[in-house]
This record gives structure tokens, sequence and C-alpha cells, in this order.
């Protein structure tokens, strides 16, 4: 009978695995030049990572959130989700382990 991964093994993997995607985002994002960047920047800037609509800015907690009303996605940009939601315990801590702050 084939084993099957505890909960808390396959949260170590899925955290390996997240902690090392973000290493080769932040390799990619070094080797490619300002003008790259600033291209990718034009034709994404707040558009939608799901659907590719343009978002809107909307203010909750006075934070500015991007809100996409045409498939309800919402955007935070780094630090806006705990600054909505308060520091709560163990959640951020592990967010902040796989995405390294
Ligand atoms: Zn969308």
């Amino acid at each position: 009978m084939p084993l099957k991964p505890t909960n808390a093994e396959a949260e170590y993997f899925a955290r390996e695995e997240a902690i090392k995607l973000r290493k080769l985002a932040q390799k990619s994002c070094r080797e490619m030049n300002a003008e790259e960047q600033e291209k990718l920047k034009k034709l994404h800037y707040l558009h939608c990572p799901k659907c590719g609509m343009e978002m809107n800015t909307i203010q909750i907690n006075a934070v500015e959130i991007d809100k996409c009303f045409a498939c309800g996605g919402l955007y935070f940009d780094d630090g806006e989700l705990e600054k909505v939601a308060g520091r709560a315990s163990s959640f951020f801590q592990v967010m902040e382990e796989v995405l390294g702050k």
C-alpha cells in the first residue's frame, strides 16, 4: 500500500517549492535588463493576473488594494494583506518564511 504524506510533510514540501520558486523569480528579475522590465510593467500594470482585465484600486481599512471586478480577484501589494487583516499568528509567519521578508 502506498504511503500518503502527512499534512506536515506536504506543507514542508510546498514551502520548499515556494522558496525555490521565489529564488528563481528573484534571479530572473536581476538578470532582466531595465528596458525589458519597463516593457513588461507597461504591458501588465493594473491588469488582473487571472483574467487579464483592467483592475481598479479600492480602499479597505485605509489600504489601497487592486480589485478585478471582472472575475472578483484581489491583488495585495507587499505588506498590504498584513495591514488589512492585522498580523495573525502563524499564517503570516509562514508567509514571511516562504515569501522572504
Ligand atoms: Zn480578473
